[in-house]
């Protein structure tokens, strides 16, 4: 046994070990990532992705990443582009150049006549409802179609036409000549090629007629030498079909193909198609809106590469299904942050306090730490003047009972700073609380009162010298923990109508002014916050809650 990964072993690992143990396996391992440009990846796919990058990397083979663009209608060159720019965030490169599934289509176009002159494909005339008819169901066996028997030079001659443009879009098909009655519905003379005059983002109009997913996957894989081919569990009955093709037809070799579950995240959907239509019907912004399970949208919302990788590490591979608690997607993000982002202050929904002894014009620099726990990550400026801000949550009239933050007549620690005792509230014409009035004692920066004690330690920014920002509070994006299984509803009927509460005007620390765009920030007792680069464009300084600081996670699990 050669290659030993330092992350948990997983199923497909030790069948590779064992292949190689038992010399079933030489020569290198080569696996490929195959997105259908037809969307942005989802955080199932950064799961895939982990895999097949990971298995190459674990055996020091490579992997690849092929656009499988067999359906020109539905893709384009936005989805290729994004994808890219998903893979290599994520932290993954692609051995040689993106390879294109269309790369083949010459080569599989000519596999398809060496299945027609082995009398192994036939062109059909069967329309799709007939198709269906024919083809039985899972109790029924289905029936050869009437054009089954047709000779091979006719078959020829009719797949060169369909080829030069001589048909209308569906009219004929080129089928396998498999089984009609074999129990697996896939080995019913599966379609090989359809006849699509479309226009293809990579052959432009050299094609009308394009290869099914089934006949093309086997051969891109066999072109490029992949050695395990390793996709989701829907993919386990076309098994034989995958191996049908590679054994039927003079390919380079026969990949091994592979299947594992996929993952599912609750409070979510992860499919391209679903997630399509909240982009086009409106529902969200865009397919990187932060709330979106895209890898694109969880960037914009500050997951960091690390922190999905180590969730997909955690989620492991395996054969059986399941979905997986969001829990511990934002498990994995705190974790990460806790250790690495730097801290600030940000007041959501600031309530002025005048010191009334502290002088008018001063303003002292006081230094805190980025990071508590971590000197090396230096210290920050925080201006404290006599007008400042606090959380209008962190001040109540009538305290409960073990109150920790402020209330009249008691002390509170402002976080880095002085205590501080409120001695007066001022309210507007309609009762509201619009401004404290306090005392600082010049005694306690950095050491404890004499005689008192304060309650607690809350956050504050200068009123004078911060920055006003918005932030973008985000939560899940659906109510119900699976809007999929709702047979009686659509899933866009379980939104949640406040996945997004957006606060203006908050003010935030003066280091915020020019935020870091590669890590989110601790905002003290608030959560972490990333700053949206795109959004504040605008000029205004936009934040978008990552995530809380409280972790349910794991709870009562021990
Ligand atoms: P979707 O249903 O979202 O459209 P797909 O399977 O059609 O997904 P592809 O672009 O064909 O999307 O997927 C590329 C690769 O990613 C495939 O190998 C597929 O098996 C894998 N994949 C897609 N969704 C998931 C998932 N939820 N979990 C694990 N792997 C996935
Ligand atoms: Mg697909």
């Amino acid at each position: 046994m050669s290659a030993q990964s330092k992350k948990a072993h997983n199923f497909i690992q030790s069948l590779i070990e064992d292949a190689i143990a038992k010399g079933e396996h030489t020569g290198k391992v080569v696996t490929r990532f195959p997105p259908e440009p037809n969307g942005y990846l989802h955080i199932g796919h950064a799961k895939s992705i982990c895999l097949n990058f990971g298995i190459a990397e674990t055996f020091g083979g490579e992997c690849n990443l092929r656009f499988d663009d067999t359906n020109p209608e539905k893709e384009n060159q936005e989805y290729i582009d994004a994808i890219k720019r998903d893979v290599s965030w994520l932290g993954y490169e692609w051995a040689g150049d993106v390879r294109y599934a269309s790369d083949y289509f010459d080569a599989i176009y000519d596999f398809a006549v060496e299945l027609i002159e082995k009398g192994k494909a036939y062109v059909c005339a069967l329309t799709a409802e007939e198709m269906s008819e024919y083809r039985g169901s899972l109790r029924e066996p289905g029936k050869n179609s009437p054009y089954r028997d047709r000779p091979v030079a006719e078959n020829l001659q009719l797949f060169r036409d369909m080829r030069d443009g001589k048909f209308a879009n569906g009219e004929l098909v080129l089928r396998a000549k498999i089984d009609m009655a074999s129990p697996n519905i896939n080995l019913r003379d599966p379609i090989l090629y359809r006849i699509r005059y479309a226009s293809h983002h990579q052959t432009g109009d050299k094609w009308c007629i394009y290869p099914m997913y089934d006949f093309t996957h086997p051969i891109s894989d066999a072109m490029e030498g992949i050695t395990h081919s390793l996709c989701t569990l829907e993919f386990e009955d076309h098994r034989p079909l995958y191996d049908w093709v590679l054994e039927n037809i003079s390919g380079p070799c026969h990949p091994r193909q592979i299947e594992f579950a996929r993952l599912n995240l609750n409070y979510t959907v992860t499919s391209k198609r679903k997630l399509k239509r909240l982009v086009d019907e409106g529902f969200v912004d865009s397919w990187d809106d932060p709330r979106m399970p895209t890898i694109s949208g969880m960037r914009r919302r500050g997951y960091t590469p690390e922190s999905i990788r180590t969730f997909c590490d955690m989620v492991g591979v395996n054969k059986a299904g399941g979905t997986v608690d969001v829990g511990m997607l934002e498990h994995a993000i705190r974790e990460d942050l806790n250790t690495r982002a730097p801290r600030a202050m940000c007041v959501m929904r600031p309530l002025k306090v005048t010191l009334t002894n502290y002088p008018e014009d001063k303003t002292e620099t006081l230094e805190l730490p980025v990071h508590p726990q971590d000197p090396t990550m230096g210290a920050r400026e925080v201006p404290w003047t006599r007008e400042l801000y606090i959380d209008r949550e962190d001040f109540v009239e009538e305290p409960p009972r073990k109150w920790k933050r402020l209330a009249p007549d008691q002390a509170v620690r402002l976080r880095g700073g002085y205590v501080m005792t409120c001695r007066q509230i001022i309210r507007d014409d309609s009762g509201q609380i619009v401004e404290l009035k306090c005392e600082y004692d010049p005694a306690t920066l950095g050491v404890n009162p004499e005689g008192y004690k304060p309650n607690g330690v809350i956050h504050w920014v200068s009123a004078t010298d911060s920055v006003e920002a918005d932030i973008n509070v985000y939560d899940r994006l659906f109510l119900h923990e699976n809007p999929d299984s709702d047979r009686e509803r659509d899933f866009t009927d379980h939104l949640n109508p406040e996945s997004l509460v957006r606060l203006e005007k908050v003010r935030a620390e003066k280091s915020l002014g020019h935020p870091r765009a590669d890590l989110p920030y601790q905002f003290e007792r608030e959560g972490y916050f990333f700053f949206d680069e795109a959004a504040s464009e605008s000029g205004r300084l936009v934040f978008n809650r990552t995530v809380t600081l409280r972790d349910s996670w794991g709870q009562g699990k021990g």
